[in-house]
């Protein structure tokens, strides 16, 4: 399949005194290229953690213990090795057949690595002060990035910068590349952290919540910058969010994610008009009427979601699940299943169990 990235059985690890907490338990997924892919769910869910996964920026002492993730970079068969020169970089044994890299066997700290999350995968977080440096002016942290990965001539560099945020709709860009961080608005700041993070020319940009702290009026215009970048420069986008009214304003495809599984996988127009999983239903049933406060909890799902240090046998759903059908559900973990239809619909529930429509393996969604 045309995947830009493709996880399957990622497994990730906190050791800690109090014991093991198993951040994810086996999730597989591709994001297609050119496609904003979704991923929401409560927190603690383990969306963060696939994406700091992906980058290997996990936060100690997190590490992954299981899986693959396979990051292949462009349609035209470059392999991603050509794509870092100038780096110094060997990817070594983490080269795969196909000319991609398997991330999961790059050391963190390696210049492979380093040159991967600045050249070809970059990452925006809720709190772009976390990418921002207070000290330098907006402007000259983009050309510093722009100066590393595009071109060596200064003034250039400026006027791009410049362009950069002007592109990311800065209603001043001369004036906002000479503020400091702390000058801007936080919706300022998020598009400025944008405009660094795709100075960097990314193949894939993970964002991790950007627009949660943000007005409703600022979330519209992100949401809107986001499906330009799509759109005009192709880009493949890993969208996470705990808002469904965000998924659906913005996303191809959908995974939802519950206690470090995928318990769903669908299209967009399937998980909203379709939804299988008794999880994903309820998200669905807490999407906030328009007017009514934004990302308000999700409190009509009974019960929360339990301490980490907690196992939770059989489907990890099954004390709040409305739809809970017995000793099944408390003992027997489900697989995915794959439903019959024109677009890949996978859904984890035993209620489903007998309608396999083919192989329970991860594939494009398609659409
Ligand atoms: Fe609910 Fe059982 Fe399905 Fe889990 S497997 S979501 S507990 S019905
Ligand atoms: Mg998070």
């Amino acid at each position: 399949s045309d995947a830009i990235i493709s996880v399957r059985d990622l497994r990730v690890q906190f050791p800690t005194t109090l014991g093991v907490v198993n951040a994810l338990n086996g999730v597989s997924f591709d994001i297609p290229r050119g496609k904003v892919v979704g991923i929401v769910g409560e927190s603690g869910s383990g969306k963060s953690v696939t994406a700091r996964a992906i980058m290997q920026i996990l936060e100690p002492p997190g590490k992954i213990t299981e899986g693959s993730i396979d990051f292949r970079r462009s349609a035209d068969g470059q392999q991603v090795s050509q794509m870092l020169v100038g780096e110094d970089v060997d990817l070594g044994s983490a080269e795969t057949a196909s000319g991609g890299v398997e991330i999961t066997k790059l050391d963190p700290r390696s210049s492979a690595m380093r040159a991967l999350r600045g050249n070809e995968i970059a990452m925006i977080f809720q709190e772009p002060m976390t990418s921002l440096n207070p000290v330098y002016t907006v402007g000259s942290q983009i050309e510093e990035a722009i100066l590393l990965h595009q071109t060596p001539d200064k003034q250039v560099a400026k006027e791009q910068a410049v362009e950069m945020l002007r592109q990311v709709g800065m209603p001043n860009p001369e004036r906002i590349a000479r503020s400091y961080p702390h000058e801007l608005s936080g919706g300022m700041r998020q598009r400025a952290m944008i405009a660094m993070a795709l100075s960097c020319h990314p193949s894939l940009l993970i964002a991790d919540e950007p627009t949660t702290a943000l007005d409703v009026t600022t979330e519209a215009q992100i949401l809107s910058l986001m499906r330009k970048l799509k759109s005009e420069i192709g880009m493949s986008i890993m969208f996470i969010t705990h808002s469904m009214g965000v998924v659906a304003q913005l996303c191809d495809e959908v995974m939802v994610m519950y206690l470090g599984r995928v318990v769903e996988r669908a299209s967009v127009d399937e998980i909203f008009y379709n939804p299988k999983h008794p999880y994903t239903k309820a998200l669905l049933r807490s999407i906030p009427r328009i007017g009514s406060a934004e990302h308000q909890p999700l409190e009509v799902i009974k019960g929360s979601i339990p301490d980490p240090y907690t196992t939770v046998t059989g489907c990890a759903f099954h004390p709040r699940c409305p739809a809970f059908i017995g000793d099944v559900c408390v003992d027997v973990i489900p697989e995915e299943t794959l439903l019959a239809g024109p677009t890949t619909h996978g859904v984890r529930c035993h209620l489903y169990s007998d309608q396999t429509a083919g192989a329970p393996e991860p594939a494009s969604t398609g659409g």
